[in-house]
């Protein structure tokens, strides 16, 4: 990662930070990551994943990434690497801070039987039906649960059996002794154990009851050391039940928990159920499509660990909830590839043009600077010949008003070339164009006349006789509409789908170069876009991902409607 820190800015949980080490709270910080590894991360996660590690970077301290794996049923160790290559991805490093919640199932039992001793817990007959009734609304009181009052002996003794296996999944549950009358639904006795005979990706078989969330989450701040456990603001009705359970159990310290706003995205959901159901009903190719916003996914479509930070870092941390314009995340990585992509020429729909004053067989080559903002990318050398290909829709028959590019009669700039001028064309049976025929200034080389004569238009190409056939695949947004939180009733996400979110285009031409890379490497075509050479990319089958465009045309394309 580049070693420049910025100067941090402000936000309510650095004050709160701040706060902490003046008042001498604490010395060392130490946050963490927290994922559930039940399928792949996101851009959301991405925000909280700068959040925990920035701050620890910037306090010099510490943060975990800690596994939450107390659910063995959606859990999968391909989860767990692919968490950990995404947060490595992103530049961040957690030394040797690895945990899993799976690692304190001992200890978090030992603790349950601790309440159970101080009356704080005991063993509940009532199937999830009957919990759910007896819980009450927001409105109307719980009631108490007609087992709340078994003896510390029998609760112990049903526990341990609870433990051994000796009940069926579903037919009893461990629940914290708290109030059913509470207005937070939360501390209306809630469960803390539930039976589960399936086996755990790291567990394995040892275990038939699984502790809950809410349970598991601050027990393992606390062994833990955590000193701010950030979370997103769904968890706020969540905290006296965090703090509860530490303040009844002896555990080493007491994490404060910080809630901020999680991100939205616009055109995109960030849910991780309905992200694995896109996957699952191959709605998408996989988690690292290039339309999922999934950090995996994003990673293939060519978004950089520096535009991803710097994404995280400009929408900061809020206390409400916000939707984040998917243009931001464009603005972050164009701004990224404008210093880094090596700029090449490349037609998606050519057209053929003939330089008729130009030598049949002879192949020129024209000195073309690989990245204008970086001087120190140099040049490359790239061929002109009598026969070249322009972009279909750098040329009109009939020029509208204001048209600079090629029209019959009008003089381009044929990038780092010549200047050209069409005189002629030819036409299929059907009318439509298929050759322009030009003549070129000899004196123009380069791209810039000898006599100071200009041109307005300034046209990109390819040279026929060392061109090289691209795939390109051209993205936009994976649904129609900017908000997936808003949609008619009785309609689905999935009606949503852009049915136009993936164009693959195989008529793309592009130069002798481009065909000569490796995976991974990034571009920018001039005038099209940045483009990333697929990890399908190959000599034979060079395919290329467009990340972005080099304009913000999806807005404009909304403007004009
Ligand atoms: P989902 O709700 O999509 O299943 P999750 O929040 O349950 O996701 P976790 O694996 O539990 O997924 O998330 C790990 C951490 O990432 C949590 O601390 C969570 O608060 C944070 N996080 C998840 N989604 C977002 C988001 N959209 N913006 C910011 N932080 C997020
Ligand atoms: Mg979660």
């Amino acid at each position: 990662m580049d070693n420049e820190i910025k100067t941090p800015v402000k936000n309510f949980i650095r004050n709160i930070i701040d706060d902490d080490l003046n008042t001498g709270k604490h010395t060392n910080i130490v946050t963490r990551f927290p994922p559930e590894p039940n399928g792949y991360l996101h851009i959301g996660h991405a925000k909280s994943i700068c959040l925990n590690f920035g701050l620890a970077r910037s306090y010099s301290g510490k943060c975990h990434l800690r596994f939450d794996d107390t659910n063995p049923v959606k859990e999968d160790t391909e989860y767990v690497e692919s968490i950990m290559e995404d947060v490595r991805w992103l530049g961040w490093d957690w030394g040797d801070n690895l945990f899993y919640a799976s690692d304190y199932f001992e200890q978090l039992y030992e603790y349950a039987e601790i309440l159970i001793r101080d009356g704080k817990a005991f063993v509940c007959d009532l199937n999830m039906e009957e919990l759910r009734q007896y819980r009450g609304t927001l409105t109307v009181p719980g009631k108490n649960s007609p087992y709340r009052d078994r003896s510390v002996e029998e609760n112990l003794d049903l526990f341990r059996r609870m433990r051994a296996g000796e009940f069926p999944d579903g037919s009893k549950s461990l629940r914290a002794k708290i109030d059913m009358a509470s207005p937070n639904l939360n501390m209306r006795d809630p469960v803390i154990y539930r039976i589960k005979k399936t086996d755990h990706h790291r567990t394995g078989d040892s275990w038939q009851i699984y502790p809950m969330y809410d349970y598991t989450h601050c027990i393992s701040d606390a062994l833990e050391g955590i000193t701010h456990s950030i979370c997103t603001l769904e968890f706020e009705d969540h905290r006296p039940l965090y703090d509860w359970f530490l303040d009844q159990l002896p555990v080493p310290c007491h994490p404060r928990q910080i809630e901020f706003a999680r991100l939205n995205l616009s055109y995109t959901v960030m849910s991780k159920r309905l992200l694995l159901e896109l996957v699952k009903n191959n709605y998408v190719n996989g988690w690292d499509d290039p339309r999922m916003p999934t950090i995996a996914g994003m990673r293939r479509r060519g978004f950089t660990p520096e535009a991803i930070r710097e994404f995280a870092d400009r929408i900061g941390v809020a206390k409400a909830n916000s939707m984040v314009d998917f243009e931001l995340l464009n603005f972050c990585v164009r701004e990224d590839l404008n210093k880094k992509a090596l700029r090449r020429m490349a037609v998606m729909d050519p057209i053929k043009l003939t330089i008729r004053n130009y030598p049949e067989g002879k192949i020129e080559e024209l000195d073309a600077e690989n990245n204008p903002e970086d001087p120190s990318a140099g040049n490359r050398r790239i061929t002109f010949s009598r026969n070249l290909f322009i972009e279909r829709e750098d040329f009109m028959e009939q020029p509208v008003k204001g048209w600079f590019r090629l029209a019959p009669g009008t003089e381009v700039r044929l990038k780092h070339a010549y200047y050209v001028t069409c005189e002629e064309l030819t036409k299929d049976a059907e009318g439509n164009v298929t050759e322009l025929i030009c003549s070129y200034d000899p004196a123009s080389r380069g791209g810039w006349s000898q006599d100071g004569r200009k041109v307005k238009g300034t046209i990109h190409w390819v040279c026929a006789e060392t061109a090289v056939n691209l795939e390109t695949r051209l993205y936009d947004q994976l649904f129609t509409i900017p908000d997936l939180g808003d949609i008619e009733e009785g309609k689905s996400y999935l009606d949503y789908l852009n049915p136009d979110s993936l164009v693959v285009n195989t008529k793309a031409l592009g130069e002798s170069s481009l065909a000569n890379t490796e995976p991974g490497t990034h571009f920018q075509f001039l005038r099209l876009g940045y483009f990333l050479a697929d990890k399908e990319y190959s000599p034979e089958k060079p395919v290329f991902n467009r990340v972005t465009t080099l304009r913000d045309s999806w807005a404009k394309q909304k403007n004009k409607q």
